[in-house]
């Protein structure tokens, strides 16, 4: 993994213990019930020009990021706007307490701070400018063509969530591969083309000797006489079925075999998938089917599973 992600490994990001400290005082925040009391109290606050306004917005466009803080009253081009790629995740407390830290700075100055909640962009002429400068700074551009992304944020880290879905999605690309290129067990791989773990969940409370069956059933090795054959077990003449079908495979006996038509036909029933070996191996419902046909067959006889 590191040889693969060593840059963004070192670069995972701190998290601190505490955002703030628990007995600080925060800046008060408004989340009004609605859009159009948000709207009132925006218009309101704002026109005494006693604050200083500064709106912000995040925009995602084609797997980037984009952030913006606009400050409309103190001229034009004010936007501080940073682009970041691919960071979504719930982490990022390092972010959170830079924030925090600021704030503070400004409250201890006799500046209060208050965050407000205003949704929706029309209307506010601040946010629609964020809306737009967070838009812009993932290179985006109104008319279609694209520019180049704005600079990233002076501290920039990967985050932990972003890092932990990295790995896992090399761990099962790695899984996939040797899944296909190994070359034992193919009869599991037939019936299971893609490694998960989902496997797991259909041997969920089976008894110890029924999902030893199961397992049996997946892998194709198993008493029956197609693979007893092939291993030339003593006293096995051939690969063929009672019932004169060349071969005893699991395929024929789940699903063919003339002999236990009617067994078959009594615990299957008109279940979806009951003609799909596939399918059979791996739903539960209808594994759970299998290997109850599987031990009223009493095909497997000696080289079935003993009880313990
Ligand atoms: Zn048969």
């Amino acid at each position: 993994m590191r040889d693969k992600w060593g840059e963004a490994l070192t670069t995972q990001e701190p998290i601190p213990p505490f955002v703030t400290p628990p007995w600080q005082q925060g800046p008060k925040t408004y989340i009004d019930k609605d859009d159009e009391t948000a709207r009132e109290r925006h218009n309101r606050e704002t026109a005494t020009g006693h604050d200083l306004s500064i709106y912000t917005d995040g925009s995602g466009i084609e797997d980037r990021i984009g952030a913006a803080a606009v400050c409309p009253h103190t001229g034009d081009n004010q936007a501080a706007i940073w682009s970041v790629i691919k960071a979504e995740g719930r982490t990022g407390a390092y972010i959170l307490e830079e924030i925090a830290r600021q704030i503070q700075d400004l409250q201890d100055r006799g500046r209060p701070v208050r965050i407000r909640w205003v949704p929706a962009h029309e209307g506010i002429p601040g946010n629609e400018a964020a809306d737009m400068a967070a838009k812009e700074a993932t290179g985006w551009r109104e008319n279609g063509r694209r520019a180049p992304t704005a600079s990233e944020p002076p501290r920039l880290f990967t985050l932990r969530s972003t890092l932990k879905r990295r790995c896992k999605q090399q761990a099962e690309i790695a899984w996939n591969a040797k899944w296909r290129k190994e070359t034992k067990g193919r009869a599991t791989f037939r019936n299971t083309p893609s490694p998960t773990k989902r496997v797991l969940k259909i041997h969920k409370g089976l008894r110890k000797r029924d999902s030893a069956l199961l397992v049996q059933l997946r892998t194709e090795k198993i008493g029956l006489k197609d693979f007893l054959f092939s291993r030339k077990v003593p006293d096995v003449a051939s690969s063929r079925c009672d019932c004169g079908a060349i071969r005893q495979t699991v395929a024929h006996v789940l699903l063919h075999c003339r002999t236990h038509n009617d067994l078959r036909n009594r615990i299957f029933g008109d279940r979806p998938g009951r003609h799909n070996l596939r399918t059979i191996l791996n739903k539960p419902q209808l594994a759970t089917k299998a290997i109850e046909y599987m031990e009223q067959t009493q095909i497997l006889g000696q080289f079935g599973i003993a009880d313990a």
